[in-house]
């Protein structure tokens, strides 16, 4: 395995049911993640997107096949691994936005960082360069419901970016949003993947989300073919 490789899936099946009603969500799916690129995984409605990107991130186990983050093999990692996995190494865009509406702007990028710990200092520098960098730096006091759909889904990206991951992963982050809204998200994250060097994966039934890719990946009926 290269150096550059963040994370790593061989051979990842998934089947929901039993019987006549079995579902293969997932069959045999390999892939690498690079340090530096955005990956699309692109595939219609029902294709095993979710299924798959919930199995890279560690949210759903696999009924075959492995899963690595860099060197290491988390296939068989326990529950309290798990959780210190996704929250260091992992940062998950929703397509709901998954803001907690109470909160400001600003506290809804600080709260993975207060859970985790960081110390108060460290956290403010982190937020303000965040929300910053999202463009939002004058919105840090607004709530969500206060926010457009566009203006929601960099909050979002700057949560999900708050703990430094090696790893973006987005479930049809632009489901919710216009075109141009879409096509701005889209390149928020291309930036902050090549910037900071990490990886991201991106699914979409969107054609035009593909223009962001480095790499596509397309997924049809659990199978998953390099384009
Ligand atoms: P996509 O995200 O591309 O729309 P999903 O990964 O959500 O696709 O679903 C892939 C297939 O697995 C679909 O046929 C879906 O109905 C089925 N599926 C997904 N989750 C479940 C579940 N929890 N129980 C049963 N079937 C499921
Ligand atoms: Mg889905």
């Amino acid at each position: 395995m290269t150096a550059d490789v963040i994370v790593r899936c061989e051979q990842l099946t998934k089947t929901y049911g039993r019987g006549a009603g079995r579902v293969h969500a997932v069959r045999e799916a390999s892939l690498s993640l690079r340090a530096g690129e955005v990956v699309v995984l692109r595939g219609p409605s029902g294709s095993g997107k979710t299924t798959l990107l919930n199995l890279i991130g560690l949210l759903d186990t696999p009924d075959s096949g492995r899963v690595w983050i860099g060197d290491r093999d988390v296939t068989d990692a326990d529950e309290e691994q798990l959780v210190e996995l996704r929250r260091n190494d992992l940062g998950f865009v929703f397509q709901t936005f998954a803001l907690l509406p109470v909160l400001s702007a600003r506290e809804n990028v600080d709260l993975p960082l207060r859970l985790a710990g960081v110390r108060r200092r460290e956290r403010e520098r982190r937020v303000i360069e965040l929300l910053e960098a999202v463009g939002l730096a004058e919105h840090a006091e607004q709530r969500p419901p206060e926010l457009s759909g566009g203006q929601q889904q960099r909050l979002g990206i700057a949560r999900a970016l708050a703990m430094r991951p090696r790893l973006l992963i987005a479930d049809e982050p632009t489901g919710q949003l216009d075109s141009l809204n879409a096509e701005a998200m889209m390149g928020l994250i291309a930036g902050m993947v090549h910037e900071r060097g990490i990886a991201a994966i991106v699914s979409t039934h969107d054609p035009r989300i593909a223009a962001y890719a480095d790499r596509l990946v397309s997924i049809h009926d659990g199978i998953v073919t390099a384009e």
